[in-house]
């Protein structure tokens, strides 16, 4: 009996070691992921520290099902910005750019919101920004400020180990998450907002701005993600 709690006690201990490891190379990614935005590290530094950081993370975490969720609550891809997700567009992108990238790999998610004060003109609610798929949270911000410069506003990198891919949440009002947080497809992480250089001003209309990326010699590089915003799941 002494034996099994013993043997019980140490795969306990292992287990928690094991998603406190999972946690804190989040938290480097994070930390990582801001220096890149700011322009504070070299890089081909910030190259290798990726690739390293997301060996750890894929070689430790197996979560789900690769099936995508729409990421905005009560919305599918006719919200999307554009005609025929014509929106996207990666030419001269580089990750390592940080928050002076060009182009917009991404897709613009609008919301009905006519005077822009992030409630949703329909359901007099904000509306809820959803994980797409199963993974982990790899970086984020909460921290944005009218005065700030930086374009992503309040922002969320999540990690998906099945596919390899990461999805991008930017501009929300209020994030829900932190680095090392699991998600299931469907969990709300974010509500809708307008934060970022641009999409605070007034000419923008309120939206989710989403990306889609893949892995590729060991950093993000975007890919048009269009075709399985319109055949995910509309929550
Ligand atoms: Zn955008």
């Amino acid at each position: 009996m002494k034996k099994l709690l013993l043997i019980f006690a140490i795969a306990l201990f292992a287990i928690s070691a094991f998603a406190q490891d999972v946690k804190s190379t989040c938290q480097k990614i994070n930390e990582l992921n801001n220096r890149v935005l700011n322009g504070t590290i070299k890089r081909a530094n910030a190259a290798k520290q990726f690739k390293t950081l997301l060996a750890q993370i894929k070689g430790s975490v197996s979560i789900g099902n690769p099936a995508w969720v729409f990421p905005l609550k009560g919305y599918k891809s006719s919200a999307i910005g554009g005609t025929n997700g014509n929106g996207y567009s990666d030419k001269g992108y580089n990750y390592l750019d940080g928050n002076k990238h060009t182009a917009h790999p991404a897709h613009d998610i609008f919301i009905n919101d006519k005077n822009q004060d992030g409630i949703d003109d329909r359901s007099l609610k904000p509306v809820d920004v959803l994980a797409v798929a199963d993974g982990i949270v790899v970086a984020c911000s909460n921290d944005w400020e009218p005065a700030s410069t930086l374009r992503g506003g309040k922002f969320i990198w999540v990690y998906h180990p099945t596919t390899g891919i990461f999805s991008y949440y930017a501009h929300n009002q209020a994030i829900f998450v932190q680095p090392g947080d699991e998600l299931k497809a469907g969990d709300k992480i974010a509500e809708v907002g307008r934060t970022g250089l641009n999409a605070y001003k007034k000419r923008s209309p309120t939206h989710l701005h989403f990306s889609a990326f893949k892995i590729v010699n060991g950093l993000p590089v975007p890919f048009n993600p269009y075709q399985q915003l319109v055949k995910s799941t509309k929550k």
